[in-house]
């Protein structure tokens, strides 16, 4: 068996620890004589992981009491329209563009009420983020949305938008769990979690107790009603029940290794190594206004789409895999998320150095 330092934007790199556990537990969970895949959801043990992993994940975020986390499917596309269905009191809502992912988002939404588009960085293919300090917020929004992370053109909020006293809601995809956050900023806060904590089709939902209501959107569906999910504890009907179980035995990962401000700390230094080689290569370039980098994904060119060919596929062959780049933006991306161990990053970066001195 050998594995490769996987740089893929997700489904993505997970710990190895936390796979070898779940291999080993896979014929027979904790004595029970079955794999988690085939208990009932009802169980004693699966009661057990779903509220460990609820505990687990409260403790790594200090997610305040007033927050509900739910543990819901379809991913993080399906709250696009949740959002909206469960938000949109006054039909109103601010998106700020900053990617592929909020523009869907905001297109969505459209469906349901009125969208105001605040602030876009579509005009320089979303290398950057607005300045967000005085935005004109709709007096009557119903909430403002952002995507804090944006996967595909590696840039990051450093700072939250000035809402104005709404209701912020944000898509944590790609940044869930990398450092930590004060929850108490947001009223909602989520992420598919196949970027950074575990297998696609988990999507957590941390919400606010006071916008869960039965006040929604007249024909959303039951299932998309956050209410329903959070009456039941994420189990009104059958939960995405193994994708918990990774979650929490990651959630358990991340405590082990200090919480969030030591991934934080851990994030920073493997970005550091990749940015600081970009910044003074001759042959590559970062595609994203320094101020504004992602520690998570980093997206790279070297200006010439043959030599990025070229780039991807020698680094595949050294087992680097999945780095070519978004079609949207082309060229290389590593995405480098709390899996990712720090040689995977110094081994990407000599193996830039030699590509470089090779191709010069
Ligand atoms: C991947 C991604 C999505 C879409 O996730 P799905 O689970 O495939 O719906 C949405 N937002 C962000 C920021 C992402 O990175």
């Amino acid at each position: 068996m050998s594995r490769v330092y996987n740089f893929s934007a997700g489904p993505a790199v997970l710990p190895e620890e936390v796979l070898r556990e779940a291999a080993e537990e896979m014929l027979d969970y904790n004595g029970t004589g079955m794999s988690v895949m085939e208990m009932s959801h009802r169980s004693q043990a699966f009661k057990e992981i779903i509220e460990t992993a609820e505990a687990d994940i409260r403790d790594l975020m200090n997610i305040p009491d007033n927050y509900k986390v739910l543990f819901l499917q379809g991913g993080a596309s399906q709250q696009f329209a949740m959002i909206p269905m469960n938000l949109m009191k006054n039909g109103v809502a601010d998106y700020i563009v900053t990617g592929q992912w909020a523009k869907k988002a905001a297109a969505e939404a459209e469906k349901y009420g009125k969208v105001n588009i605040l602030a876009s960085s579509a005009d320089k293919t979303f290398s950057y983020i607005p300045d967000c300090s005085d935005l004109p917020v709709s007096e009557d929004a119903d909430y403002v949305y952002i995507c804090e992370n944006n996967t595909i053109y590696g840039t990051k909020y450093k700072e939250l938008p000035n809402t104005k006293g709404k209701t912020l809601v944000a898509d944590v995809s790609s940044c869930f769990l990398s450092e930590p956050i004060d929850v108490s900023k947001y009223g909602v806060v989520y992420g598919g979690v196949q970027k950074n904590v575990g297998p696609a089709g988990t999507v957590i939902v941390i919400i606010r107790e006071d916008l869960i209501t039965d006040d929604v959107l007249p024909c959303t569906p039951t299932m998309l009603k956050y209410k329903t999910h959070a009456d039941a504890g994420s189990l009104y009907n059958t939960p995405p029940a193994y994708g918990i179980y990774i979650c929490g035995k990651v959630f358990k990962w991340l405590k082990k290794q200090g919480g969030l401000a030591v991934m934080k700390e851990k994030n920073e230094q493997k970005a550091k190594i990749l940015y600081d080689f970009l910044d003074q290569s001759r042959l590559f370039k970062g595609t994203v206004v320094p101020k504004d980098r992602s520690l998570m994904n980093v997206p790279f060119v070297t200006g010439d789409a043959d030599l990025d060919a070229k780039f991807v596929k020698e680094a595949k062959a050294a087992g680097l895999e999945n780095l070519k780049g978004h079609r949207s933006v082309g060229g290389m991306r590593a995405s480098i998320y709390n899996a990712m161990p720090i040689e995977g990053v110094e081994k990407l970066v000599e193996f830039m150095k030699k590509f470089e001195e090779e191709n010069l």
